[in-house]
């Protein structure tokens, strides 16, 4: 890596300019700056030794991540093997990421908790106890707490620090990272572990801030109980967080309101407690589960692949699989039923159709389960939520369905929604309207190189990639589980260890090397989009109005974001990448 120095010498001017804001509201601030700016000047040493020395200047780093939900705190993790000097900032006041913020009623993991937790450990996965089959948000946020707290994390991790900005200076090679509270960090390497699903949406509806009762985002749900007893509710959304509150609100509230746009598929995740035969079973076998989760498209093991297309088979004898999987529960293993449920129109037709059926089976009053069955995308083309009594929530008495696929919201009112059909009175309502989802939370920051690069400009017509993992002109910015990687379509914890792991060894490589700036070439990122766009097309996802394409942001560029190879492909391809010395990078001295 580059000398210490430069940094330093980039970093007294930066801070000169900055004190030059701040002074006048501040002297203590001026003296304790320009102290560091003193040490700062001094460091004359590589920048991973500078790492280890306690002379190091407070706000200068290797390494900054932005996040401290699973991605982040792996990060910490691993790159303390390699004695960088870290700092993970992260805006809420704790661990966890999503699973910090998405604390609303029901909120629970559609990835088997065995599956979906750290493997990099095998003392932590074996200490662990997971309760359920699929997790509540509170135990998963408990573990992310253990692991923090087990791993001493939170030593180089600075919450309630949301950041503003981040520039590259191609002089010096040097990050500068501004935060909302006006704090400048610098350095060499910005990784982005600021989640997928982490800016929330409200939409733009005329009229929220006069609405007299309380309202809420399932993204940014209140750390303290809402008590919904007695009151009128209405929750607009039924996507994955729509589906998974509608049953616990309803049954707490006096009466529920659920507005629907697009009818969505759900199936039952059938969860339970798990018995202490299982858990033992699972853990004597970990290692081999792990090994052979890294084998699957989507990083979970148990599932064996699918040897038929959907109509190599009978009707009668798919409806005894899907039957079988309709009672076993889950998402992934429902999808991974047949080779071509993904793929073709007909045979995933034939599945969708199944879950129609039951719909209608479930819902008692017809007009309702015929609004319920979803006619405008194919079964698994938007992320296939996991229920508990999802649909059979709709025969209870006190919930209402507003279609307002044709009768849509035209303003939030005093008193509650309205629609152009008609007013509905709440005392709270629900958004549970999802997110600016892939991109969101990176575009959210103000990044910028000092040539003039913008990453808001450059992906302005949607997200650009080296294997989700960097975009060519931000030097020595990583991305975890970036677009253009597997991310949401595997197991978020495996898809983020593989991320973390080739990170790892990319940045160890760079520090023998004494690498200054490593860099994706803009010729490799174009034939990776391309790869990723034609792996898109060749599968039924394209075709979904979903947020996989921004399709829930009016004016969000329509790309298909995720890598839908499969984890266990990307994994051979990342590791082909490190192995022929970091193809299509530029590393530079
Ligand atoms: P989402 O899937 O984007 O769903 C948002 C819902 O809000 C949709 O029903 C959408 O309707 C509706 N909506 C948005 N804007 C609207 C408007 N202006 N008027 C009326 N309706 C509007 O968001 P989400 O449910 O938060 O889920 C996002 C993702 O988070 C999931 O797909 C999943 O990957 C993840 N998640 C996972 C879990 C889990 O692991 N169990 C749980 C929750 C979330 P349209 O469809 O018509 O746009």
């Amino acid at each position: 890596m580059y000398s210490a120095s430069y940094c330093a010498v980039r970093h007294r001017w930066e801070f000169v300019l900055f004190i030059g804001n701040y002074a006048s509201q501040n002297h203590v601030a001026w003296g304790s700056l320009k102290i560091r700016l003193d040490y700062a000047y001094t460091q004359n040493s590589s920048i991973g030794d500078t790492a280890m020395t306690s002379a190091a200047p407070a706000s200068q780093y290797d390494v900054v991540v932005i996040g401290a939900g699973f991605a982040g705190m792996y990060t910490l993790h691993r790159l303390r093997e390699l004695k960088l000097r870290v700092k993970v900032l992260e805006a809420g006041d704790g661990v966890g990421g999503t699973w910090y913020w998405n604390r609303y009623p029901g909120a629970r993991c559609d990835v088997e908790s065995l599956e979906y937790s750290y493997s990099f450990s095998d003392d932590l996965q074996q200490e662990w106890e997971w309760p359920e089959r699929f997790a509540v948000q509170p135990d998963i946020l408990k573990y992310a707490n253990h692991v923090a707290d087990r791993f001493d994390l939170r030593r180089d991790i600075q919450f309630n620090t949301r950041v503003k900005s981040a520039t590259f200076d191609r002089q010096t090679n040097c990050w500068t990272i501004g935060t909302t509270t006006g704090e400048m960090l610098s350095a060499n390497f910005c990784i982005m572990a600021s989640g997928n699903l982490s800016l929330p949406r409200v939409p733009d509806f005329k009229g929220l801030n006069n609405f007299k009762g309380k309202w809420y985002h399932t993204g940014q749900w209140p750390h303290e109980k809402v008590d919904f007893t007695g009151k009128r509710v209405g929750i607009i959304g039924t996507g994955a967080s729509g589906i998974q509150t509608i049953p616990v609100v309803a049954k707490e509230a006096k009466h529920l309101h659920v507005f629907q746009r697009t009818a969505n598929f759900s199936v039952p995740s059938v969860n339970h407690k798990l018995s202490p035969e299982v858990v033992k079973k699972h853990k004597a076998n970990y290692k081999q589960a792990r090994a052979e989760a890294n084998k699957t498209p989507f990083g979970i093991s148990g599932y064996p692949p699918p040897s038929k297309n959907v109509l190599d088979d009978s009707e009668a004898d798919r409806e005894v699989i899907f039957e079988k999987k309709w009672n076993t529960g889950g998402n992934i293993s429902f999808l991974y039923s047949y080779k071509d449920l993904l793929i073709n129109k007909d045979a995933n037709e034939a599945v969708s159709e199944f879950v129609r059926r039951k719909i209608r089976t479930i819902v008692k009053d017809a007009k309702v389960a015929q609004i319920l069955c979803p006619d405008d995308h194919y079964i698994g083309t938007k992320r296939l939520p996991l229920d508990t009594d999802y649909f059979e929530t709709f025969n209870r008495p006190n919930v209402t369905l507003v279609n307002i696929k044709n009768a849509p919201i035209v303003e939030i009112t005093e008193k509650g929604i309205k629609t152009t059909e008609g007013e509905y009175e709440f005392d709270a309502i629900i958004f549970a309207t999802g997110f600016d989802a892939m991109t969101g939370a990176i575009m959210d920051i103000d990044i910028q190189v000092t040539d003039g690069a913008e990453l808001r400009k450059k992906w302005s017509g949607g997200p650009k990639t080296y294997l989700g993992l960097m975009t060519a002109g931000f030097p020595n910015m990583l991305i975890i589980t970036g677009p253009g990687s597997p991310s949401v379509k595997t197991n978020m914890i495996s898809a983020i260890e593989q991320h973390v792991d080739w990170i790892f060894d990319l940045l160890k490589h760079v520090k023998d090397k004494q690498y200054a700036r490593v860099e994706a070439d803009l010729d490799a990122e174009e034939k990776w989009v391309k790869h990723v766009n034609e792996v898109a097309d060749s599968t039924l996802y394209p075709l979904a109005n979903s947020w996989y394409v921004g399709a829930n942001i009016p004016g969000k560029p329509r790309i298909f974001m995720p890598y839908v190879a499969g984890l266990d492909k990307y994994r051979v391809i990342c590791d082909q990448v490190a192995a022929e010395g970091y193809r299509g990078m530029v590393l530079a001295r």
